[in-house]
């Protein structure tokens, strides 16, 4: 069969696109200095969407009469860089919903992944332009898949900037989901939460696989409820959080993952643990939430840390949602991120364990630090510029501390070349990627209602727009 082939019309190739397009903010959130600025226009590359330059305007309207790329008139709003949420599961939803162990156990890895590509878009339209998926739960490296399908030229759905760990490993025994039948079996129906591995040598073997298979991300189960069989006679015993690996093997672990530029993130709870975990280089420590028993000498530690870039994640909006904000997990959640505040630790970075509650909901970490005394102006800061020095990669030279993007503001590589996942953001400034947000509210009169997701009025990724006038546009 013979195609004819289509001859565009002279008119369209006579007028070439614009170049650049420039999004006018009222106000401009600044993560560096905590400032709102008056009255910025952010010139973007529509080729790149990089951020081209960042300059004030006067508020006269005609600034920008006979500019000829598109002019985004956000006057009336605050703009800020997306949000980034650092603990993310796609492959899980809410607890309330459907327990983990049925999630993992009843529902396939069809019904999750597609679960997992709902969740990517109401991040999205939550103002969330990129986030860190610690662990698909059961759901084997089904993020791999996902990152595909989100990021890069040929993304298909839209979500955040993905940046994932496949499966966390673990050792044998310590992690779910548990047979009631065959209680000496490792998982059920071979389904297993985590990647098991034991000894030195097979822990580095497992690194090597999940990074050859595509992880961003190493994530490492380093204390855990392993003796929770015993619960039923010995509630203190099976609720007790233990360390799970030995010394040895969560060394090699993190050297293995740096060698290549992969950083590590931990589920640590105990303070032993974590010292541990921060002499030994890690990237980041989640949850953290004992850091503060017996004494604070953890948190200071964390603080000393600081210097080295491992990040402090408490996922305060996960302890919150699941016991309503009552018991002593909570309580002890509750003080070490006070006394971090009080020490004013400032590696700190936004993730709220999201998928224990509901994805799009994830502004509840931000809400939660400043409920709990923490000053908005730094929230906003670990929840943009904090997630990106998070999750920037390392130096795979194996220099601790430095990033191959160390000096963002200088970059000029075109992201078409560098990818999707390889370029900064998190800061609105000349050479960061156009992740930006935009709100009506007033954060320092009403942080909660400011950040909320039904708030969030405006989303671009990459400079291309995804939400516009509170109304998705995919
Ligand atoms: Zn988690």
């Amino acid at each position: 069969m013979q195609i004819k082939a289509s001859v565009p019309a002279p008119e369209a190739q006579a007028q070439p696109a614009a170049a650049t397009k420039v999004v006018l903010a009222g106000k401009l959130f600044d993560p560096y200095t905590l400032e709102l600025l008056e009255n910025q226009a952010i010139t973007i590359c529509n080729d790149s969407g990089m951020i081209l330059e960042v300059t004030p305007f006067s508020n006269n309207g005609n600034d920008f009469a006979s500019f000829d790329g598109e002019v985004i008139d956000l006057r009336h709003l605050t703009v800020l860089p997306g949000f980034v949420d650092t603990h993310v599961h796609f492959f899980l939803h809410p607890y309330a919903e459907t327990s983990w162990d049925d999630q993992l156990t009843k529902e396939s890895i069809v019904e999750r992944t597609i679960r997992a590509t709902v969740h990517a878009k109401s991040t999205l339209m939550a103002g969330f332009t990129a986030v860190r998926d610690l662990g698909t739960e059961g759901a084997g490296d089904a993020d791999i898949a996902l990152r595909k399908c989100l990021s890069g030229p040929g993304a298909i759905i839209p979500g955040p900037r993905y940046f994932c760990a496949t499966r966390a490993i673990a050792p044998t025994g310590s992690y779910g989901p548990k047979s009631s039948l065959y209680v000496n079996k490792e998982g059920i129906d071979g389904v297993t939460g985590v990647e098991v591995a034991d000894g030195c040598q097979e822990c580095v073997k497992t690194i090597r696989r999940q990074i050859g298979a595509g992880a961003d991300w190493i994530k490492i189960y380093a204390d855990y409820r392993v003796r929770s069989r015993v619960s039923e006679v010995s509630r203190r015993v099976g609720a007790a959080s233990m360390a799970t690996f030995d010394y040895d093997e969560l060394r090699a672990m993190i050297s293995t993952a740096h060698s290549y530029g992969v950083k590590v993130a931990a589920h640590a709870t105990n303070r032993k643990t974590i010292t541990y975990l921060l002499s030994s280089g890690v990237d980041s420590i989640e949850h953290g939430y004992d850091m503060t028993a017996p004494d604070t000498t953890a948190v200071e530690l964390l603080e000393e840390y600081a210097g080295l870039k491992t990040k402090y994640v408490p996922t305060l909006a996960a302890y919150y949602t699941m016991t309503q904000g009552q018991g002593e997990i909570w309580d002890h959640a509750v003080n070490t991120f006070k006394a971090a505040l009080e020490l004013d630790v400032g590696n700190i970075a936004c993730g709220g364990d999201t998928g224990v509650f509901a994805h799009g909901g994830n502004a509840l970490e931000l809400s939660l630090m400043v409920r709990l005394g923490a000053d908005w102006k730094k929230v906003l800061r670990w929840a943009t510029l904090g997630g990106w020095e998070c999750i920037r990669s390392r130096t795979w030279e194996g220099k601790v501390g430095e990033t191959r993007l160390a000096q963002v503001g200088d970059l000029k590589e075109d992201p078409r070349i560098v990818g999707d996942n390889e370029v900064p953001f998190g800061v609105v400034r000349r050479g960061f990627i156009a992740d930006l947000i935009a709100t009506p509210g007033n954060f320092a009169a009403d942080f909660e209602g400011a950040v909320s997701a039904e708030s969030i009025q405006f989303v671009m990724k990459g400079g291309r727009i995804y939400k516009r006038d509170g109304l998705p546009l995919v």
